[in-house]
Parts: C-alpha cells; structure tokens; sequence
C-alpha cells in the first residue's frame, strides 16, 4: 500500500497531527498503534493546557465546542506558599500569586483519554485516515530519497508500506530517535509522582472557616470569585511544585521535584506522596488521606533533548518522541501544537529546495524553543520556594511566553519564512538575558534565606500587576499583521522585556540594599548589562555608593512600585508585610 504519511504511535501527539494533515491537506494517512486499546483508561499526564495549545486544539483543529461541553475551562495557573506565621491548615493561611481575570485565548483541563477517543472517532471519519492497531514488529526503513518503508504485523495481516513522510509520535518509546541515535540528555534533573483521586479537591474548602466566612473573607478582595479549582493550582517548595487539576469527576495530582532537593524515596509511591504532601501543607491533611486512589505513576527523570527533530528526506518527530524539557506551566502540548503545525507545513510543501530552507528553519525555531526553557528549568527552580521570587521569575516568563511563543502562533507567524528569520533574532537577542536573569533569581533566592524572612500572613499578588505582562498579553488582539507590522511588534515586546528584565534587576538590588529609592535611580537602571548580569551584593554596595548622590529619576513605562506588598527586605512594606494597599484601604 502506498500512503502519503505514516504515523507511529496514537497518543496526544499523533492524534493531532493527523486530525491537522486531514482538515488542512489531501494526504492519506496511516496512524500505527501498538496498543490494542486506545486510549487506555490509564491516567495520562499532559492535562492541563496554556495559550498556544488552547489556541491549538481550540481553534486550529475546531474542537471548541466539544472541549467546553466535555471538559473544564481552565482558571490560568495559580501559585501558593506557606505563611512564616499560621499553622497552614487552612487555605486561607496561604500567600496566594495568580491572574484574576480568565484568558482571552481559552484553555482547558483535559481529560486525556476522553480528548484521545474524540480525535481517533472524528479522524476515523475519513476515507484517508487507515489506524493500524495493535501493531507488533514495526520496522521503519528511511530513504535519503524517495518513498520509506514501513512494515508491521497486527493480528494474523502483515502491513506493509511505502510512504513519502514518516511522523514518529511514540512518545517515550522514541522509535525513531533511538533508531537514528538522536538521543540527548539535559541538565535538568526532574522527577515526578503523580496519581488521580475520586471527585473533585476542592482546596478553597479546606479551611478553617465556615462557608459563610469563606464568602464574606475580605480575601475575595483581592481574590475574587471565581471557582479557583478550575485552576491550575500549584503548591510551592524550593525545588519543588505538587500540582491540583480538577478533571471532570475526578481530580489529577502530582509532584515534580529536583532530585537534589526532594529525595525520590519519600515521594516514590502515591501513598508515601500523600503523606509528604500533607506534611508540607498542612491543609491537605483535612482531605488527601480519606481520597480513593484511582490511578498512579511516576518518572525517575523525564528530561531530555534530541538532535533534530525534522528532515527534508521526509521524516519528523512530534511530542515526547523529540524532546521534553519540563511540566511546569504546561508547555507539553504547546510543543506539540509548534511542532505539528511545522511539520504539515513541511509536508505540504513540493519543491526541495524550499521543503530544505523550512526544515532548518523549523529545527532552529524548535531547537529555540526548547533551549530558551532550560535555564528556567534548570537553573532556577530553588526559587520556586518563596512568594517574591517566583513573582520576578513567572513574571519574565510569562511576558516571554505571551509575545514571543503566544503572539507568533496564532497568527501562523512561525511558518512564514521571511517572519521566522527576524523571529530568531529576536529571541536568540532575550537568549543571553534570560540565562543572566535566572540565575541573577536563583541567587537572590539563596542570599534571601540568609538575609531576608517569609512572609508572616498571607500575601495577593496578581501577576498583571507589572506592565510589561500586561504589554505581552496585549499581543493576544494583535491579529492579521502584515510581515513588517509583526516585526514591529516584535520589537516593541523585546523593548518591553528589556525594561521588563532591568527592572527585575534593580528591584533586586533595592532589597539588597535595603534602600526603594534606587528603584527610581537613572544611573542606578542605567548601569545595569543585562548580557553580563550577574547578583554581587559586595560589589552592588560598592557601585551604590558611587551613584548615592544621583536624584535623576528613570522614566519606567510602567508603575515599578507594584511589589512592594511582597515585603523584600528593606521594602517599606518588609516591616509590615500585608496585603496591598489599595485592598486595605478597601475594607
Ligand atoms: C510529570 C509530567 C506532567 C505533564 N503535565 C503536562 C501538562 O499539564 N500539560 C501538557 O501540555 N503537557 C504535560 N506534560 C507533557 C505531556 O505529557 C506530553 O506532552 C504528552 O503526553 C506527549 O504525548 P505524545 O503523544 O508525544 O506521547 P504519548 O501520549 O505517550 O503517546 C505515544 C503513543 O505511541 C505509542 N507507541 C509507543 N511505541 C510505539 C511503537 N513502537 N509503535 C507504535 N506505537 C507506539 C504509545 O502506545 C502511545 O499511544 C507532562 C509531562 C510530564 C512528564
């Protein structure tokens, strides 16, 4: 038999993709499964999604409708620390960081195996789409030049197949990487425990209040209304994250950890997990140990790179089969969005040389990517374990992500050449910066242990606080640009980010030294390289003093005053942590 695309392997990745080729292409598909059941009732992790991949699975593959009527809109991410002052053992005890409002572009809870069974029903409806399952013995022979083959038993038949394109989704089996010795390894050294319960966690009622006074808290001021279980709820530690997801009737747990700060033995198993975590936040005492464990897994380390993932001989890798940097804030699925959307660019494209030029520009921008996520990963998880840093840390990420990952994928930006090329100098430009600025945080983090206090009561921030995230997400209603009119966005974004990082630098340095003047200090902001940060609170004493007498104020663009609540040491507020202002006022 001939096809136009062989798939190897019907999981989230392999799915999409063929439901992308049949809505947006001509091309006959074969989808190889080696399980006889799909999807299997097993719990999948891959569940909670952000912009691009709500963007993705949304609009680009037109599954709207079907993913609000079959599982939960998402409530955005929102994160949570213990206070240095309450016992912890109700919700109400804890500092809280989170955007109020709903996205624009809508995101979803999945439930993986529902979402699976709806794209294998709906690719089944084509005449173009074959599904081979099980499928034992696969062998895959790539040629430098004309069709592959394929062969593989199912049942009593032997498959065999001429293709022009093989699409390896396999996930953790990684067919063709380990055939193509592609594997890499990362210095990300993350491991995971993860399970489903029965029913639904909710933590707003894990209280010590009544339902009445949970209601009437003036929290809600700042917090609102807003059922924060449809969030992505995150409990943080240093090193450490332990995810709550609601799923419809159901709830997904799960901790990813650095080896070198959570020992994998205390957290190996669900049972051990559960009594980890309610040993760290002490709310989940009133709930976790009484749960019916549906489902578990776990990985060891789950990082990892690979060498290329797309040819112009005619083969490519989506999802887990490629590369996998790491859970938290979900890029999983936009990584398959990226990359799918890539590849049937690829595969629809008929002239060689061109087909060539695209598939080096797609390697780039993946390799991009994924690259751009290391430093966040690796460098500065240790941060994670306190309120303001992560404030500055998810801040610069998030306003990264909404610009340069967000913007670009929904005005299908990334497959136009002529815009990729400027893309990719833009981004490698915030390259050097991001690496400075993770770990500029991750040694305030480490000089704060010594020098400065968690907070006493809980603490509010939203995110949206800080302009420049507010500038990233304008890009959302940024839509049907003319190449040189997204360049120039671009550019305004990156200009954005520079202040952005800048002030993330010198609001640093305003708690070290103790002193918020010099937040407003021109030759203070003026002094900083971002290409050559680096945090030495000697040396910063040192340079202060020298700029002690400049009362030139620097012109943000936007209100640098916004995180003083957050109570860095030697912040007006340091002395009487609380909650913002304008709330107190409110009450
Ligand atoms: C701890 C953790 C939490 C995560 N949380 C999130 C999250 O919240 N949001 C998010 O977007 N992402 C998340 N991810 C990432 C997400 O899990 C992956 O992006 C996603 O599951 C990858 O899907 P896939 O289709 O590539 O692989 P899979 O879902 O594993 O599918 C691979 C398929 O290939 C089949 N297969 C394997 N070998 C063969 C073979 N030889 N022949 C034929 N078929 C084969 C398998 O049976 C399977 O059906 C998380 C990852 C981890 C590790």
């Amino acid at each position: 038999m001939k096809y136009d695309v062989a798939v190897i392997g019907a999981g989230l990745a392999g799915l999409s993709l063929s439901r992308q080729l049949l809505l947006n292409t001509d091309k006959s598909i074969l989808l190889v499964e080696k399980r006889a059941e799909v999807p299997t009732p097993r719990q999948k992790v891959g569940e909670s999604l952000v912009q691009v991949a709500g963007y993705y699975y949304g609009k680009v593959l037109e599954l709207e409708e079907y993913l609000f009527r079959q599982h939960y809109m998402k409530y955005n991410l929102r994160f949570y620390w213990k206070s240095a002052e309450r016992d912890n053992r109700g919700f109400e005890d804890y500092c809280q960081a989170y955007i109020r409002t709903f996205s624009n572009i809508p995101c979803y809870q999945l439930d993986r195996n529902k979402l699976e069974a709806e794209l294998l029903r709906l690719n089944r409806q084509s005449s173009r789409f074959t599904f081979c399952a099980p499928a034992t013995n696969l062998e895959v022979e790539l040629q430098e030049q004309g069709p592959h083959s394929l062969r593989c038993e199912t049942g009593n038949d032997t498959v065999s197949a001429r293709i022009d394109w093989v699409v390896d989704t396999s996930g953790r089996s990684k067919v063709l990487a380990r055939d193509l010795d592609l594997e890499q390894t990362n210095a990300i050294r993350h491991g995971s425990t993860f399970l489903w319960v029965d029913g639904l966690v909710d933590i707003d009622r894990l209280s010590e209040l009544s339902s009445r006074e949970r209601r009437m808290s003036p929290d809600r001021a700042s917090t609102g209304h807003l059922p924060i279980w449809l969030a992505t709820n995150h409990f943080m530690g240093e090193g450490f994250w332990f995810w709550v997801i609601p799923l419809q009737g159901l709830t997904s747990l799960g901790l990813v950890y650095d080896q070198d700060l959570v020992p994998r033995d205390e957290v190996a198993t669900p049972e051990k997990l559960i009594d980890w975590v309610c040993k760290q936040f002490p709310l989940f005492a009133r709930d976790l140990p009484e749960r019916k464990i549906l489902d578990h897994g776990s990985y060891k380390s789950f990082s990892y790179g690979c060498a290329r993932t797309i040819h112009p001989s005619g083969w490519a890798l989506s999802g887990e089969s490629g590369r996998f940097a790491d859970p938290l804030y979900s890029p999983g699925s936009d990584f398959i969005s990226l990359h799918n959307t890539m590849i049937v660019d690829a595969i629809m494209t008929g002239d060689p040389a061109d087909l060539a030029a695209k598939c080096q520009m797609y390697e780039h921008l993946m390799r991009g990517y994924y690259e751009s996520l290391i430093p966040t990963f690796a460098t500065s998880y240790d941060a994670l374990g306190e309120q303001e840093t992560f404030v500055l840390k998810y801040t610069w990420e998030l306003s990264v992500y909404f610009a340069f990952f967000v913007f670009p994928f929904i005005n299908d930006l990334l497959i136009d050449r002529r815009f990729a090329a400027a893309f990719l100098s833009r981004f490698s430009r915030l390259g050097q910066v991001n690496r400075n600025l993770q770990t500029y945080i991750s040694d305030y983090y480490q000089w704060k242990k010594s020098h400065g206090s968690a907070p006493a009561d809980p603490q509010f921030h939203d995110f949206t606080a800080l302009g420049p995230l507010r500038t990233a997400e304008s890009t959302f209603y940024r839509v049907g640009l003319s190449f040189e009119e997204a360049r120039d966005v671009l550019d305004e974004q990156l200009e954005s980010l520079e202040e952005l990082a800048r002030f993330i630098a010198v609001y640093v340095d305003s708690v070290v030294l103790g002193n918020v003047e010099i937040l407003h200090s021109r030759s203070h902001v003026e002094g900083i390289d971002l290409q050559s940060l680096t945090f030495d609170p000697d040396k910063l004493k040192e340079t202060h003093a020298e700029c002690d007498a400049d009362k030139e104020q620097y012109p943000w663009s936007f209100d640098p005053s916004v995180l003083q609540h957050l109570g860095g040491t030697g912040t007006p507020a340091a002395a009487s942590a609380g909650r913002p202002a304008a709330i107190e006022e409110e009450r």
